[in-house]
């Protein structure tokens, strides 16, 4: 079983479209037992997609790194406001 902390450091992964199927499988596994992922996935998604829609390119790994520290440290919040 992945844990959240995991699950993040493979997000990019799961968003790529040519990553290892077996890893694919193993993210989509998490994102369906995890509602706090799918919400951290789902967001990325979106944003991912604003960003292409305002350069057709990837995003920066700057960017990329900032994004997923965000996350984590919300993923953090979420957790200690429980
Ligand atoms: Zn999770």
């Amino acid at each position: 079983m992945l844990t959240c902390k995991e699950f993040l450091s493979e997000l990019s992964e799961f968003l790529d479209e040519s990553t290892d199927r077996e890893v694919r499988e193993k993210l989509e596994k998490h994102v369906a037992e995890c509602p706090n992922c799918w919400v951290i996935c789902d967001t990325t998604k979106k944003t991912i997609s604003v960003y292409k829609g305002m350069k057709e390119c990837s995003i920066p790994s700057d960017v990329h790194s900032r994004l997923m520290a965000a996350m984590e440290k919300r993923l953090a919040a979420g957790r200690a406001g429980r």
